[in-house]
Parts: structure tokens; sequence; C-alpha cells
């Protein structure tokens, strides 16, 4: 065996697309295109959908997702959505999209707070980390990865009963994807190895924080960056790579159908071998 056995992940974000009255549709035709058991399937939708998106999906095995959360529990924060608001509506969360860290500003120390927040409410936070262009081209893609990292760690931690130790509840929930910022919805992708090198780079930095290594072994590393059908394979070849989020394609039925189909391959082929 290679290492701990991680499940396979598929989880869309929808973005800014879609209504309460055409997601559902969009929802369940989905879900019946990607019906492959070895793969768990996440859908988030916006959060004026995420009701009709759970309805459509009643009785299917796909998971609801929100695309954030706020970092405070409550408060005077006009236009907002708490994690606690989610209950009965989603149970996953992404949390630092890079869109996000754009045009809302969102730091380091609020996506730690954020983290918190969702392991609160129960929700499973996909922590979204990932360098722009030119800190790829300087060779600092690992360091910046490990900054935002250490920075939203640091944050949660502070605002943790168990401050920074393992026992905080986040080793068993936290999923980490990495998305290089020049390959969202540009049509250009990472190379799977350094995708890869970017994931043990992901589990050293929780190893630092002194998680154990199969804790840190555990926690599942997601590829984001236009991943399409034509593209999945590149990294699910990857043994330290357990699938993707996937944004423009996760709004297209016959590209979600491909892209599950083809991580579906290698989760049986992971289990066969574990
Ligand atoms: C994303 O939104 O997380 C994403 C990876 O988008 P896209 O697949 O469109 O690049």
């Amino acid at each position: 065996m290679m290492g701990p056995m991680r499940p396979v992940i598929i989880a869309g974000n929808w973005k800014m697309h879609t209504t309460p009255a055409d997601a559902g549709s969009l929802a369940t035709a989905l879900a019946d295109a990607t019906a492959q058991a070895a793969v768990v399937r996440v859908i988030c939708p916006p959060f004026v959908a995420l009701a009709a998106v759970r309805d459509a999906l009643a009785g299917r095995d796909v998971a609801v997702g929100a695309q954030n959360v706020h970092h405070e529990a409550a408060g005077a924060y006009t236009g907002e959505v708490a994690a606690a608001m989610l209950a009965g509506l989603a149970t996953w969360a992404i949390v630092g999209h890079s869109e996000r860290r754009r045009d809302a500003g969102e730091t380091d120390a609020q996506i730690g707070q954020k983290l918190r927040r969702c392991l609160e409410a129960g929700l499973r936070p996909i922590l979204c980390v990932g360098e722009g262009l030119e800190d790829r081209d300087a060779g600092r893609a690992d360091a910046v990865v490990r900054d935002q990292l250490d920075g939203a760690w640091a944050s949660f931690a502070a605002v943790s009963p168990g401050g920074s130790g393992h026992g905080t509840g986040l080793a068993s929930r936290l999923v980490v994807a990495y998305e290089p910022v020049w390959a969202i919805g540009t049509g250009r992708t990472a190379r799977g190895a350094d995708a890869a090198a970017i994931a043990r780079v992901i589990r050293a930095t929780l190893i630092g924080w002194g998680w154990p290594r199969t804790a840190a072994e555990a926690v599942p590393v997601l590829y984001g960056g236009s991943v399409t059908s034509a593209t999945i394979d590149a990294f699910m070849a990857e043994p330290e790579l357990d699938g993707a989020l996937v944004g423009g394609a996760s709004l297209k039925v016959e590209e979600m159908a491909g892209i599950v189909a083809r991580a579906a391959l290698t989760a049986h082929a992971r289990a066969a071998t574990s």
C-alpha cells in the first residue's frame, strides 16, 4: 500500500451562476450523469440556490456545499452569510477561494477564522490555496502556499479552544484545494507533477504544525484550475492528489460525467491496491 486510503472527491464550484429556478434541474442532471459510488461528489451553488439544490438532490448521494462563510459567527455584517445559517442547507463550504481573496480582500487570518466557523457549524471546509503567476515564475510557489496555510492555521488556532493542538477537530474534516491563480478560468492547467509537489508541501506544512504524519497524510488534497474531462487524468495519475475542485466545467453535465467517470477509475484502482 502506498499510503492512507483517502477518498476521491470531485467538487463543483458554480460560482455566480444559476438561479433558484434553474439550479435544481442542473443539480439533478449532474447527479444522474455522475453516479459513481467510488467518488465523493459535492456541488457548491450560490447561496440563494442552496435550498433548491438540496431539495433536488434528496435521495441522491451528492453533498451540497456553500462557496463561502463569514469569518464571524454573527453580527452587523450586511449582506453576509454566517456558517450557522447554513444548517440544513449545506454540509461543506469552500473557504479562501482566490476570487474572494482577490475581490473581497480576504486575508489568511480571516480564512483561519472561517475554518473555525465551519467546524462550529459542522461544515467540511475546502480550503483553497495557490500562487499567482509571478510567484510561480519566480520559484516562490511553495513558499506562497506554505505562508497561506501557516497564516490560516495561526488564526484558526487563536480562536479555537484547543489552541494549536492537533485535537481541534480540523484534521478529520479539512480538505485542501491547490488552485494556482493563473490556472483558474484561464484554460491553462498546472502540470500534474507540479501539483503533486505542492500537495507534498501542503502535507509537510501540516506536519510542521505538529500534526501526526498519519493525520496530515489523511487530509485530501484536490487540484483546481481549468479542470475538464480532457485534463483530469493528469491529476488523478498523481498519488498525492485526491480529486478536483472544478469551476467552469462543473456547470456542464457532459464534462462532469467525464471528470467523475475518470476519477472513479482512479478510485477503483487505488482501492484495489490498498
Ligand atoms: C474554481 O473556481 O475553483 C476553479 C478551479 O475554476 P475553473 O475550473 O473554472 O478554473
